[in-house]
């Protein structure tokens, strides 16, 4: 059946929620992805930051096909060896003590948000507690995760949604204090803003808010669905910063491909919320994402992704900031590491830019006002770099306004 047939299919049978590219794709390799004539793309999105260990990565594969065939499911009412080795890495490499699998990174934060909900509820058996978010943030679209992400846009047709949630300005710390008071359970922000276009949390911002945490013990939840997992050169983002989160919830790069999320707490706030009883999942942590997550794990530290990422994305970064200097419609970039984001006058829509670098074999995706963003494969070299600024250079010519 050819391409045309298969995306008319699609939008007869599956529920109408994207608007998606032209082109059916079939399989993988390394950091390229082939449709189904075999032509191919160099991805810059990975999947939205999930395919961290790009495509076909043997040793990735074997060890799931092993698990395949070992166990697939069990339930969490048994122990099972893949998800206990995963956890016990995911703390290591956290510095957290306790984490609990999903399925996904909105269930991940619906996880931390009862957690800082019942952490409060055993201090003083109230439940009108408050959350502070962000605005522009991005958590998921489930009713929970949906009620502190900052974008009315997404938030307005299902209203009222759940909970208290004040939002606050990124990166103002005033604006963060202000809305503090003896019912905030929980300030709650993603270390980089992802999907509202890619900004960092700058360093005294997310110190203050950890003192506003420690002062009025409030949690501080970290949002590393996106920038977690080494994206920016540190296994998470905020290990740059020199604090800790007491909630962090994770997902995306977590399993490389297959459906898992976490979040992950310090023993404290682990012993003083969710008990037996008070939370669960079906698949969470079943031994197939166990293995996956394991494996992940252990072909970052044997593969020293996190050296890697540091020394390529520097290569990426320059050439960003020089394509910045050829082109003045390009005004500004931002991130770390391989999290990247290239803003672009209002003259110049970032959508087009990656429709068109989409039909020269280029995949990329857009976020937040008019910003091209960058997150491409972790295993990236300069060579992968060079292919893409050379295709994005011709795209930005032709869209030159
Ligand atoms: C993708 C994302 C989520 C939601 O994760 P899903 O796996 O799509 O449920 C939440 N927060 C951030 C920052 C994300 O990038």
């Amino acid at each position: 059946m050819e391409t045309k047939k298969w995306m008319e299919q699609a939008e007869e049978n599956i529920l109408h929620t994207y608007n998606r590219f032209p082109i059916v794709l079939d399989h993988g390799e390394g950091v390229y992805l082939y449709d189904m004539q075999g032509k191919n793309y160099l991805d810059f999105a990975a999947g939205i930051g999930v395919q961290a260990l790009g495509y076909g990565n043997k040793e990735y594969n074997d060890a799931l096909k092993t698990q395949i065939d070992k166990l697939l499911h069990t339930s969490n009412l048994y122990y099972n060896q893949p998800t206990i080795e995963a956890a016990e890495k995911l703390c290591r490499a956290s510095g957290l003590d306790r984490a609990f699998f999903t399925n996904s990174g909105t269930e991940a934060i619906e996880g931390a948000i009862k957690a800082a909900k019942k952490y409060a509820y055993a201090k003083d058996g109230t439940t009108d507690h408050e959350i502070i978010a962000m605005e522009h943030s991005f958590h998921g679209r489930s009713l929970g995760a949906l009620a502190v992400t900052g974008n009315p846009h997404y938030r307005e047709p299902f209203e009222p949604l759940p909970g208290i949630v004040k939002f606050a300005e990124y990166n103002h710390l005033d604006s963060v204090a202000s809305l503090v008071n003896e019912k905030t359970c929980a300030i709650l922000l993603e270390t980089i803003q992802g999907e509202g276009g890619i900004y960092p949390a700058k360093k005294e911002f997310l110190m203050g808010i950890k003192k506003i945490c420690r002062e009025h013990d409030i949690l501080l939840i970290l949002d590393e669905i996106q920038c977690g997992m080494g994206r920016t050169g540190t296994m998470f983002a905020w290990q740059e910063y020199g604090i800790k989160p007491d909630i962090m919830a994770c997902a995306k790069a977590l399993g490389c491909g297959v459906p898992v999320g976490a979040f992950a707490l310090t023993e404290h706030v682990a012993e003083s919320s969710l008990k037996p009883g008070d939370h669960g999942t079906t698949y969470g942590g079943n031994p197939f994402v166990g293995a996956a997550v394991s494996k992940v794990l252990d072909i970052f530290e044997e593969k020293k992704i996190l050296e890697h990422v540091q020394e390529v994305s520097v290569y990426l970064k320059e050439r960003l900031e020089e394509l910045k200097t050829e082109y003045s419609f390009l005004t500004a970039r931002r991130g770390r590491g391989l999290m990247q984001g290239l803003e672009l006058e209002s003259a110049v829509p970032a959508g087009e830019v990656s429709a068109k670098a989409l039909e020269q074999g280029l995949i990329l995706i857009t976020a937040g006002h008019n910003v091209l963003r960058f997150l491409p494969p972790l295993i990236i070299e300069r060579e992968h770099v060079d292919e893409m600024t050379a295709i994005l250079r011709n795209v930005l010519q032709e869209c030159q306004p």
